[in-house]
């Protein structure tokens, strides 16, 4: 059994609560660890911790600051397998998704912003009487909240460049799968990253989540997950006015066109729906295919949805592991039931799958209005529902109709078509002919109810500093 402790001022210790929360495998259903329930007494002390560590943390140099976390990355690589494993054991997710994506990619975090910054320079602007300067200038301690779906992957999007440019931290992962993050701390150490740079405390969000948003030594508050803990924090953290950077929901659409290239379209549409158990922001999960060609893909991506492997996430030839725990499955559950009691015909899946674990199987749903609680609200499971559309004013009606504005694709030859959905769908990222391709340096993030500023190179980088003008 393991004991995933809080990491605070450089040491490990269990909180001052003395509770803990089972950590469950999801393949399984055994527990594995437990970990650490943090109230506001261990808030008080982690944030003490990165407020004390502040001053000499942005002191040291960029360069300085560039090499240890291009240290910690390669940290990170050279225990790509245990963090694998352990992301793989506590959310459920195949191996190979772990090793390929979520821990590379936590590394990448890393080396990308080392680099990055080094161009986020001060700005210059000079007239003829008149010499301005503006510097980026650190916080201070900020707060970083982060989701259970991508562990690692997204708590390390939001530290590297909070670090880089100079602030300390106190995050605060999942309660769902706090285990990489505990082994991120060790690296942490390792790399010679300060004691109290880095801080993290574990458990439920309710119990201290506004102890630490509203902490007067906490300068701004970077949250990834649901759009309903989202609004909580923007309530804490409005009254004191503090810098708040929200990545919520999404219920994404893609929109399948006859012209489109349309083996690879399909592959991407899979991916797209079924990655990760459908538990991405950026997963479609409302397909819109065009008229002509609707019932041979229906019929492709049914066969292809049957074809996937679910199973043990441990094995390398698994497509689709266990959900995140019972609480979640239960809920992805219910949705398919209530599409049932909408007029939904569920075309495949819908079903647990085995015995023990939580696992349910890719399910493509068919025949529901765009009213329908399964169109509108976030399912985050994999379930995806599918709907034949003839001209654009009426699909542009139905993809912009839910409240969430996040991400889509759209698959055609035509780019002037393209262009122009693309421009009248209410989202803040589009992709054309593909998915979740990423180039780190570009915004991202959502509007309506998905979000509230972006993430990405300097948007990332702004936003974890403060401007100031200085004119002579
Ligand atoms: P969640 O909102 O339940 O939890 C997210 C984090 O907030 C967790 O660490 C949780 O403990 C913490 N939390 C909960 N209540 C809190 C409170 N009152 N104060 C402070 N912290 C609190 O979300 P989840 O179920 O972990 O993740 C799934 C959601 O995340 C989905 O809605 C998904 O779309 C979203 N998500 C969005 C993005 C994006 O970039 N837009 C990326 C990944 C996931």
């Amino acid at each position: 059994m393991i004991d995933i402790e809080n990491f605070i001022a450089g040491k490990f210790s269990p909180s001052q609560s003395m509770e803990w929360i089972d950590d469950l495998n999801p393949a399984t259903e055994e527990i594995f660890a437990r970990v650490t329930n943090s109230d506001a007494r261990d808030v008080e002390q982690a944030v003490e911790a990165a407020h004390k560590a502040f001053p000499e943390w942005r002191a040291l140099t960029m360069e300085v600051r560039s090499e240890l976390l291009l240290k910690l990355a390669e940290l990170i690589l050279e225990n790509i397998d245990e963090l694998a494993r352990a992301e793989t054991i506590d959310n459920g997710k195949p191996i190979k998704v772990s090793r390929t994506v979520d821990i590379p990619r936590a590394a990448y975090n890393f080396s990308f912003f080392a680099e990055h910054a080094k161009d986020f320079k001060s700005l210059r602007f000079d007239a003829k009487d008149m010499h301005s300067r503006v510097y980026h200038e650190a916080l201070g301690a900020v707060a970083v909240i982060s989701p259970w779906n991508l562990p690692l992957y997204l708590l390390t999007w939001k530290i590297a460049p909070a670090l880089i440019v100079g602030n300390t931290v106190v995050a605060k992962p999942s309660e769902f799968t706090p285990y990489t993050a505990y082994l991120l701390c060790k690296l942490i150490k390792k790399a010679g990253i300060p004691d109290g740079v880095v801080n993290v405390i574990h458990g439920q969000g309710p119990r201290f989540g506004e102890a630490l948003c509203t902490h007067p030594h906490i300068k701004a508050v970077s949250f990834t997950g649901s759009t309903a803990t989202g609004r909580m924090i923007n309530q804490y953290c409005a009254p004191h006015f503090k810098k708040v950077s929200l990545e919520m929901g999404g219920k994404n659409a893609a929109i399948i066109y006859s012209d489109c290239d349309y083996e690879k379209t399909l592959d991407d549409v899979m991916r797209s729906a079924f990655s990760n158990q459908g538990q991405i922001c950026l997963c479609n999960s409302r397909l819109y295919i065009e008229e002509g060609i609707y019932h041979k893909f229906k019929n492709d991506l049914i066969e292809r949805s049957n074809a996937l492997k679910v199973g043990d996430p441990l094995l390398d030839n698994t497509d689709q592991g266990a959900l995140v725990s019972k609480t979640h499955f239960n809920k992805i559950l219910a949705y398919i039931e209530k599409a049932k009691n909408d007029g939904g015909h569920i075309l495949c899946g819908g079903k647990r799958v085995g015995e023990k674990g939580f696992f349910i199987s890719p399910t493509v749903i068919e025949g529901l209005k765009s009213s329908s609680i399964c169109n509108q609200e976030e399912i985050f499971g994999p379930v995806v529902t599918i709907r034949s559309f003839k001209d654009e004013a009426k699909l542009l009606e139905m993809v912009n109709s839910t409240p969430y504005g996040l991400a889509g694709s759209i698959f055609t030859k035509d780019m002037d078509k393209a262009d122009y959905l693309a421009r009248n769908i209410h989202t803040g990222m589009l992709w054309v002919n593909t998915w979740m391709k990423r180039d780190l340096r570009i915004p991202f993030g959502g509007v309506k109810q998905s979000g509230l500023g972006r993430e990405g190179g300097d948007y990332a980088l702004s936003f974890f500093t403060q401007t100031k003008t200085v004119t002579r």
